[in-house]
Parts: structure tokens; C-alpha cells; sequence
């Protein structure tokens, strides 16, 4: 039996979603239409939302409310040291260690071949905007302990060094082939403590 196109279509919606298979997509579908409308409401507006309100920061494309997020606007970061990530969540993991007091810089990615990604899709021209200020002495590469993660930092730190700063990268104990966000707060902080020179 097919579905009426109303529920097939809200169906093949969710099955977008990263991570939704068909049967989670249907799961999710019904247990929506099972909500009253108020509540549906509420979740599209939230949506629709996050989407307007959130840009990305001018100087780290960490997501922001504002031109500048909060990090960027903390007077008592150190500005000399920059944490470069794939994405906003691995900011908020390394945030939780409460152990760096840098700054970030959020590509949005990694460098994967495969899937059509290269530098030029990744905020790397923005990077280098922030480094020729002269201010940055050490670039902390956190890109994840993968494939994609190592080439990006690989790649980072070719293009970097030449200009004089400080390349490192973080200590290997981070669960390799592991997304970064998801290594514990103890890990992360150790793996920031002990990180190496590239
Ligand atoms: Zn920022």
C-alpha cells in the first residue's frame, strides 16, 4: 500500500536529512502527523528561524547572530593563536575542554576529492585574510583525524608556513577515522595540550 503524496512527499523530505534512512523518514512522518497543529507550527518556525537569524561570523565563519560571534567578541581571547575546524560543532567541543583561550576559524569542511570539494569551496581564502594581519603567531589545525581532515591539514600547513606563523596540529590520541565533536572533553583537551609542529 502507497501512501497518500501529501505523506510520501513529507517522507522523502525527512529521508534527507543526514543520517534518516527510509524507515526512520516514515517513523518521523507519522509521529509529525500525530502532533496538533500548534506544535507543527512551532517546529517549522524554529526552522525557518535558525535559517534567517544565523550567518556566519566576518572574521571566523563560526555561526553568529551578529557580524561577530561571541568568541570574536571576548576581549580576553588571545589573538595570537587561531584554532582552525571543519565545522561550528567541533568549536563547541573544543569550547568544552575550557582549556583554549585562542581564537577560531571555521572552513565548513574538509578537502575531499571525491566528493567535488576543494580548497576554493572551503573558508580558506578567508583564513588567509586573517593571517596577513600579522597578529596570528600559531595556527592550531584541529581539521578531524581522517582522510579528508589530514589532506586538509596537509594542505593548510604548505600554505601557511611559508608566511612565518607556527603550524601545529593536534596530538594523535583522537579516535582516528572519528569526527572531532565527538572525542570526549578529557581526549581533546590532552590532544590540545600535547600538539605537535608541523
Ligand atoms: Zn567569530
Amino acid at each position: 500500500m502507497s501512501f497518500p503524496p501529501p505523506i510520501q512527499k513529507l517522507i522523502a523530505e525527512l529521508s534527507r536529512l543526514p543520517g534518516i534512512g527510509p524507515k526512520t523518514a516514515q517513523r518521523l512522518a507519522f509521529f509529525l502527523l500525530s502532533q496538533d497543529r500548534a506544535a507543527l507550527a512551532e517546529l517549522a518556525g524554529a526552522i525557518l528561524a535558525a535559517k534567517d537569524k544565523i550567518r556566519y561570523c566576518s572574521t571566523c565563519s563560526n555561526l553568529a547572530e551578529e557580524a561577530a560571534c561571541p568568541i570574536c567578541r571576548e576581549s580576553s581571547r588571545r589573538h595570537d593563536v587561531v584554532c582552525v575546524v571543519q565545522d561550528p560543532r567541533d568549536v563547541a567541543a573544543i569550547e568544552r575542554t575550557h582549556d583554549f583561550k585562542g581564537l577560531y576559524h571555521v572552513l565548513h569542511g574538509a578537502i575531499s576529492p571525491m566528493d567535488g570539494i576543494g580548497p576554493e569551496q572551503l573558508k580558506i581564502k578567508e583564513l588567509l585574510g586573517r593571517l596577513s594581519g600579522g597578529t596570528v603567531q600559531e595556527m592550531i589545525i584541529a581539521t578531524n583525524p581522517n582522510i579528508e581532515g589530514e589532506a586538509t591539514a596537509l594542505y593548510l600547513a604548505r600554505l601557511i608556513k611559508p608566511l612565518g606563523i607556527k603550524v601545529t596540529r593536534l596530538a594523535h590520541g583522537l579516535p582516528v577515522g572519528g569526527d572531532l565533536e565527538y572525542a570526549d572533553e578529557l581526549t581533546l583537551a590532552r590532544a590540545l595540550e600535547n600538539r605537535r609542529e608541523m
